[in-house]
């Protein structure tokens, strides 16, 4: 991206924003008096629901007096998968909102069959049977008759986003009241699967990464407009971009114990504003573990405008390293093993981004990998395009395959944010 574009992109207006007041009760002092300020809240396309710019990313997180403050202070939408912590993130979330007004809060899962992890297309097996039995777990988990967005999980070619027994499902799954609208979600290849969410008159709702480091950006932001004009409605994630060491070292240390959270995440706060100055991008998902990264995220939630030092800070941050994969494929090619190197750098990026052992655990296990990956190879002919050492990575990431289940889901405590 050149300057001129950034500038250009980040001076952009926040159109179409509605202000509303907030009207729950029984909230303690401080987050009362938190959420009795100026909520900002945008209209999820033609589906009328009206959610506030920030939506509660619940992957990363597994306490569900979070889950409930997120609630009390303004946040409606919760946004979950199938299989995020094995299916514990839905039950979770059926326990917090067990007793609260249906129409209180907004309900997002997704759901997916297995794939081949370099076509991308869906493996046998994949029908709309198995998907709505997906479905019928997940809505048991959530102790819920319905969801509000049923999403078809992490797609990344055109093909598997408009697979025939999957949309079947998802409308049949919305004639049954089991959702009130359906969408498709992607890591990659974002312009493609937002355009063909478009064209298959199926979806409602597209969920996209988005954000200042996608070398694509321009092409991912002309995608939303295309979607947004459609009528769709548009959720971004992954808009921190991954965390950065060479990031929170500059801007303010690495751990705890060197600053507060607050210090060290200028950065998030000026990469999510980024993201919300884009009109066409109704809300999007911080996936917060801590509640001093709740606060930060609230205040967003009614203050999105991006300062000039906060533009700054993203200019030169763009030329940092990060630990965000940006799905070019660009390594596909050159690895003769075949190896699914985006998803493993999306497990990287779980484990020392997220520090969610869980999901990078699960991500790195389902990819039915070689004994020994990267074994045979006496050097690494792969060419990233973000300058990665890939084989490295990947030696160090599947290592987690190793590592017993009980360590792992007792791992969540120090998680980073989305
Ligand atoms: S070292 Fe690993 S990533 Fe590199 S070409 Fe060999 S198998 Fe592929
Ligand atoms: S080339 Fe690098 S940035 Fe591109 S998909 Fe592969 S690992 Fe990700």
């Amino acid at each position: 991206m050149s300057r001129r574009d950034f500038l250009k992109f980040t001076a952009a207006g926040l159109g179409g924003c509605v202000y509303l007041g907030a009207n729950e009760k029984g909230l303690s002092a401080e987050l009362q008096k938190e959420k009795e300020e100026k909520i900002i809240y945008r209209t999820l396309g033609k589906t009328g629901i009206k959610l506030p710019v920030i939506t509660m990313g619940v992957q990363n997180s597994d306490n569900p007096n979070l889950v409930r403050a997120a609630l009390d202070a303004g946040m409606v939408h919760l946004d979950t998968a199938h299989y995020y912590q094995r299916g514990t993130n839905e039950v979770m979330i059926g326990e917090v909102v067990k007793g609260r007004p249906r129409d209180s809060f907004v309900i997002a899962t997704k759901e997916s069959l297995p794939k081949n992890r370099i076509t991308g297309r869906y493996r046998e097996g994949a029908t709309e049977e198995a998907f709505l039995r997906e479905l019928d777990i997940s809505l048991k988990r959530l102790g819920l008759e319905y969801v509000d967005i049923l999403y078809h999980h992490n797609v990344w070619t055109r093909e598997t986003a408009l697979f025939e027994p999957i949309l079947k499902a998802l409308e049949k799954a919305k004639k049954e009241g089991k959702t009130r609208f359906v969408g498709v979600s992607t890591h990659r290849n974002e312009p493609e699967i937002v355009k063909a969410a478009v064209d298959s008159k199926v979806y409602d709702v597209v969920l996209t990464a988005y954000n200042f480091r996608q070398k694509h950006y321009v092409e991912v932001r002309n995608a939303i407009a295309t979607a947004a004009k459609a009528g769709l409605g548009v959720v971004a994630m992954k808009t921190i971009g991954g965390w950065s060491p060479e990031w929170q070292e500059h801007f303010g240390g690495l751990g705890a114990s060197r600053g507060p959270y607050e210090d060290r995440s200028v950065d998030a706060r000026a990469a999510i504003k980024w993201v919300l100055q884009d009109p066409n991008v109704n809300t999007i998902i911080a996936g917060f573990t801590t509640f001093d990264q709740m606060k930060l995220d609230l205040s967003i939630m009614k203050d999105s405008i991006l300062t000039t030092p906060e533009k700054s800070h993203l200019q030169r941050a763009i030329s940092l390293a990060s630990l965000y994969c940006q799905g070019c494929e660009q390594c596909l090619k050159s690895c003769p093993a075949q190896l699914p190197i985006p998803d493993l750098m999306r497990a990287y990026m779980y484990l020392y981004g997220y520090r969610n052992l869980v999901e990078a655990q699960d991500l790195v296990s389902s990819l039915n990998l070689p004994a020994n990956p990267c074994g045979d190879c006496g050097s690494c002919p792969v060419q990233c395009s973000n300058q990665w050492n890939v084989s490295e990575r990947i030696r160090n990431i599947v290592r987690l395959r190793d590592v017993p289940f009980e360590f792992v889901a007792g791992s969540r405590e120090a998680a980073g944010r989305d």
